[in-house]
């Protein structure tokens, strides 16, 4: 029997695969039950999704089949994952909380809406933190994911469960969401591709909202023209979001074409970045990525970012101030679990958050109410504001003379499971180099630049960019992945 845990169809890039769908060289069917094989295949070991919607991306692949590929739809027939904090017409949105267990949205969350019109098949819901709220996808209500180069380490979080199915070729390309850095660290404790987009690139519309003045939603794929296809699709103007930016969409696809070397570029490298505690695998496979850029033609310049290691106790501040906020409305009234014991209004919300939010979520909601409080806002809450708009300048500042800069997504390569679940403050310093991004708004990309040479796991090198120039970095990423080491395709 041939291996379907090793199909070639499953292994195929979003970009190829849309291409033999549209000559008709594939069926939507073909290519549905090609990644439900591998599903079926690997998911028992891997633990990426929450759900699969098998019956149903089904049945979208044949109604696609009888109608024929259409060239308006850019995703016409190719099965996509997007992460259980996005809103899903009908189908369960559980955010991996006991809370929201039986949620089922009567709409669909706008980028899930527009890969639809644009022609995908979503196969199923991806695992994560509980509220996006981790590092690693252990603080899972259901189930830790396991990172698919090593079943015994984390695929890294929030987003680790759609980083782990693109990585195990289980889909063509997911979304994830990214409020420190969600996107990016497990893109690069998976080996794959992940772009947090500029603040408002992307409606949050159907977005469960954690930190609602950080969260983004943001493509992770097996290639970076696959994250611009998908971010095609999902950017743009939505005015059910007052924070999405009403500007143009870039043709981000074409784009990659115009560019073909590094030539007349000035990339800032932080010494912040590059000094700090890294792992000599990842200072090493970082640093030959950068001398890579520099043979490619470009320019490299230290830059200050002297407030970054002010970024991570501003972010927990900021962050958890907001989640406090937000969560406020999963009260046992209104959505998923009501505690049906409690004789009184509050014993009901009491009783039905307790049961409800984990360990973690519980912790922020409190550390949130503290910064929050009439007797420590200005100590907390207001001081990490102004701390904020002082990281923004430092960026703004340091962006002014360099393109894009530079430096590793995070000090090391994928951790074991459990190895600091007991330990959150170790875990929330795995967000040094991503959560500034989120305070200023800016677009950050993880590109993988080859295997660590102690672990032989996935390093990720992180491109952070002025606001609203996706398009740069989708390019310069672009030409370095053809050049640096490759990073390949775990074996399941
Ligand atoms: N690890 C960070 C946190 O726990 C970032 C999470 C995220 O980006 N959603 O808050």
């Amino acid at each position: 029997m041939p291996d379907s845990t090793q199909s070639p169809l499953a292994q195929l890039t979003l970009t190829q695969v849309r291409q033999q769908l549209a000559d008709k060289s594939l069926s939507a069917s073909e290519v549905t039950e090609a990644v439900l094989a591998r599903i079926a295949a690997t998911e028992p070991r891997v633990q990426a999704l929450l759900s699969v919607q098998a019956e149903e991306a089904r049945a979208r692949a044949s109604a696609l089949d009888a109608s024929g590929p259409d060239a308006g739809k850019p995703l016409w027939g190719v099965p996509l994952v997007v992460k259980d904090v996005l809103a899903t017409k009908g189908v369960p949105t559980t955010c991996a909380s006991k809370i929201l267990e039986n949620f089922r949205p009567v709409f669909d969350a706008t980028a899930v809406a527009r890969l639809k019109d644009a022609g995908a098949i979503l196969l199923g819901k991806a695992n994560m933190d509980e509220f996006a709220m981790g590092s690693t996808t252990e603080n899972s209500a259901y189930f830790p994911t396991k990172n698919p180069w090593d079943l015994s380490r984390v695929p890294g979080g929030s987003s680790g469960g759609s980083a782990a199915t693109v990585a195990a070729c289980q889909c063509f390309g997911a979304l994830g969401t990214d409020t420190g850095g969600s996107i990016r660290l497990p893109a690069s404790f998976c080996g794959i591709v992940g772009l947090k987009p500029t603040y408002g690139r992307v409606s949050r519309f159907g977005m469960v909202a954690y930190g609602s003045s950080l969260d983004q939603i943001g493509p992770m794929t097996r290639t970076v023209e696959d994250a611009a296809r998908l971010l095609q699709v999902i950017a743009g103007h939505d005015e059910r979001d007052s924070t999405c930016i009403n500007a143009p969409v870039p043709d981000y696809v074409a784009a990659l074409a115009q560019r073909t070397d590094l030539k007349g570029l000035t990339i800032g490298l932080p010494a912040q970045y590059w000094d700090k505690g890294l792992a000599p695998e990842v200072a090493e496979a970082c640093g030959l990525a950068v001398k890579q850029a520099e043979a490619l033609g470009a320019k490299t310049v230290p830059v200050d970012l002297k407030l970054s290691e002010y970024a991570v106790a501003t972010y927990y501040i900021i962050a958890v101030a907001e989640a406090s906020s937000n969560l406020a409305r999963f009260d046992g009234v209104r959505y998923g679990l009501r505690d049906k014991s409690a004789q009184s209004l509050l014993e009901m919300y009491v009783k039905s958050r307790t049961r409800g939010f984990g360990e973690e979520v519980q912790r922020r909601i409190i550390l949130g109410t503290y910064v929050l409080s009439s007797g420590y806002y200005d100590a907390y809450y207001r001081k990490a504001a102004q701390v904020r708009r002082l990281i923004r300048q430092d960026f703004e500042a340091a962006l002014k003379n360099c393109d894009l800069i530079m430096g590793p997504v995070c000090p090391t390569t994928a951790f074991k499971v459990g190895e600091m679940s007991d330990d959150p403050l170790q875990m929330y310093l795995m967000d040094i180099f991503t959560i500034s991004a989120n305070l200023a708004g800016l677009p950050g990309l993880s590109l993988p630049v080859g295997l660590g040479h102690e672990y032989g796991l996935p390093v990720g090198l992180q491109l952070t960019g002025r606001a609203l120039d996706e398009t740069l970095l989708l390019q310069v990423a672009h030409v370095l992945e053809q050049h640096v080491a490759p990073t390949g395709l775990p074996s399941l």
